[in-house]
């Protein structure tokens, strides 16, 4: 097995922990508490994220550079800059424009406005007034949201006059819950309506004085949907004292230090751009790097370059973007302040690791983790050894392991038991209790008992871990292939045709078989400069059996543009498994469209 050792830190900042082994080396959550201190009242995450920072040394530091569309006069994208004091005050002011329309602790308030000030804004003032809050995706059409914010029973609503016009007048009747929303935008003033306030307007009518509402650690704070790969997305509710977890995975995970420009690419829409492209950030005192614009592979090495990004957080579909538009792009830009890169979300191919390491100048840390757990898990850790392919090793204050897989047809049958021996493919189940632990999926208490086995959280991806400790995923318990007797994990076929160089990306799926169960079809995107046709076909196929064996590969392959995926940029097999079976498409909500 191929091990690449991480590069020591380029700005002589060493790794903020070196042996995390047997119980942690005394690492305990009570510790990592007794660090953040007490908030007012108990523990709420704006404290922690805003409050503390304002009146301290890191007053004048920036918060958040949100780059736009434009350009200075010296060529470079502008960006609007806010300081942890203006952001600490444009929080509490926002506080005060909850209390003055009657929302308070407990409410639900959802965000739709794209990555714009106000939504950070709008997050932490309503953390802080102890709402429940809800950013979502912008690109999400009326009933998306209007199904989400009626499931979240929202009371207040926060979007750009641009959505409220497309999106937010279609649904408002279909929302009884729904008695206020905040318009963003200049000709928000023009177009009002009942229950329609113009967030500016609001925002200076009050001032910023505002006490902070007492939350206790087990108070929601947060609502999640997941990511809908692989059903309806659901609600994940998270807790104040979550904020354990966002600060010591910011630590040991992403090896955050007050001197980074950290960049999150993911939107808040997504776990990942709330626990990690808000809070955690937020929480250290570091610069964040805000990008308003979707994804470019010109525009994002400009941004590293330019914002001189230190530490980047992103996703393998990212990676394989970037990797197709080859490497000529990546030479134009001067990447030398780049010190760590971590990617999650889904499998992150060995090679993608490498490319990282060969383009970037770092190889990708990948880590595993789920919108359930809100916090980054397993990881290939800063100062240990990456083995690329390995999603790496549970963080400290995680107890993470493989026990018994369910049975094919999903049932089960008692409690789970523990695999201790290496090497064997179970599912990865987490011992509960951990701060940033979901506390239930919204009006679904039976769907989320079925997640819980004795002491265990069943994650439902199926996985292995090796002598060294390392966890390596294998599939989806949903998405596994029956074939001829044999379970196949879809990742280990898309890995080994992604290896060949004409491979962009690959979906895997089992199609219904008469005589086997079910055969492999695997569907590829080829990278530029490559011929989809028969010759490629057939050398595709060959390359496959040669790799992984007449058993387990692919027996057709469809070439296609671009493969489903979702907004939080995971490949959708149900959906390409439906289109081939003709079977209707299912909840497509967070299908990622052109729009
Ligand atoms: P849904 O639960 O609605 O089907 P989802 O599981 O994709 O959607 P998320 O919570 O965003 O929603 O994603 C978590 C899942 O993503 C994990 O359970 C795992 O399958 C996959 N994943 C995350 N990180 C990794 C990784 N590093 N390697 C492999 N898979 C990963
Ligand atoms: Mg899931």
């Amino acid at each position: 097995m191929s091990i690449i050792s991480h590069a020591p830190a380029g700005d002589g900042i060493a790794p903020n922990f070196t042996d995390y082994d047997g119980e942690r080396a005394g690492f305990s959550w009570a510790d990592v508490e007794r660090e953040l201190g007490e908030a007012p009242g108990g523990c709420n995450i704006a404290y922690y994220a805003v409050d503390r920072h304002v009146d301290g040394a890191l007053r004048e530091k920036c918060a958040f550079r949100f780059v736009g569309q434009n350009e200075s006069d010296r060529g470079a994208l502008v960006t609007e800059n806010l300081t942890f004091a203006e952001f600490g005050s444009r929080v509490r002011r926002f506080t005060n424009v909850l209390r003055n329309l009657g929302v308070g602790k407990g409410d639900r308030v959802f965000v739709v406005t794209g990555r714009i000030p106000e939504l950070y804004v709008a997050t932490l003032g309503a953390l802080r007034n102890g709402c429940v809050v809800s950013p979502l995706f912008s690109a999400f059409g009326p009933e998306p949201l209007a199904t989400r914010i009626r499931l979240g029973d929202g009371q207040l609503l926060v979007t750009t006059d641009t959505l409220y016009r497309r999106r937010v007048t279609k649904i408002r009747d279909d929302v009884p819950s729904l008695r206020h929303v905040l318009v963003v935008g200049d000709s928000a003033r023009d177009a009002p309506s009942s229950g329609t306030v113009d967030f500016a307007t609001a925002m200076s009518e009050v001032d910023d004085v505002a006490d902070i509402t007492p939350t206790c650690r087990d108070d929601p704070a947060l609502l999640h949907f997941t990511s809908g790969t692989t059903g309806t997305p659901k609600g994940a509710i998270h807790v104040h004292g979550a904020v354990a977890t966002h600060f010591a995975t910011g630590r040991y995970a992403l090896d955050l230090h007050p001197s980074d420009i950290f960049w999150c690419t993911a939107d808040p829409g997504w776990v990942t751009g709330t626990s990690y492209g808000v809070i955690t950030p937020l929480l250290h005192g570091v610069t964040s790097v805000v990008d308003t614009a979707e994804f470019d592979a010109e525009r994002w090495y400009r941004i590293l370059d330019e914002q001189a990004v230190t530490v980047w957080y992103t996703a393998p579909t990212a990676i394989r973007m970037l990797m197709k538009a080859g490497p000529d792009l990546a030479r134009k830009h001067s990447l030398t302040r780049l010190r760590f890169v971590a990617s999650v979300g889904e499998p992150l191919n060995p090679d993608a690791v490498r490319w990282g390491r060969d383009v970037l100048g770092h190889p990708v840390h990948d880590n595993w983790w789920q919108t359930e757990t809100g916090g980054i898990m397993i990881a290939n850790t800063p100062g240990f050894d990456i083995k690329p392919g390995s999603m790496g090793r549970p963080l400290p204050g995680v107890d993470a392991r493989i026990v018994t897989p369910p049975r094919s047809d999903g049932e089960r049958t008692g409690d789970v038991a523990v695999i201790d021996d290496p090497d064997v493919e179970g599912e990865l189940a987490l011992r509960r209790g951990w701060p940033s632990m979901f506390r239930g999926y919204l009006n679904n208490e039976a769907r989320y008992r079925q997640c819980f086995s004795g002491d265990w959280y069943l994650s439902g991806d199926l996985a292995k871990r090796d002598a060294d400790g390392y966890f390596w995923f294998v599939g989806r318990a949903d998405d596994v292939i029956k074939s001829a007797g044999h379970l196949i994990g879809p990742f280990e076929v898309e890995n080994t045709l992604m290896q060949h160089p004409a491979v962009a990306e690959a979906g895997v799926i089992g199609v219904p078989d008469a005589t086997v169960g079910e055969i492999v079809k695997a569907f590829v995107s080829v990278k530029s400069g490559w011929t989809p046709d028969e010759t490629l076909r057939r050398e595709l196929l060959a390359h496959a059996r040669t790799e992984l064996g007449a058993a387990v590969a692919p027996k057709t392959i469809e070439f296609v543009d671009v493969l489903p995926h979702t907004r939080s940029g995971k490949v959708m097999r149900r959906l390409l498994k439906a289109r081939e079976l003709g079977l209707p498409e299912g909840d497509t909500s967070t299908l990622e469209t052109d729009e």
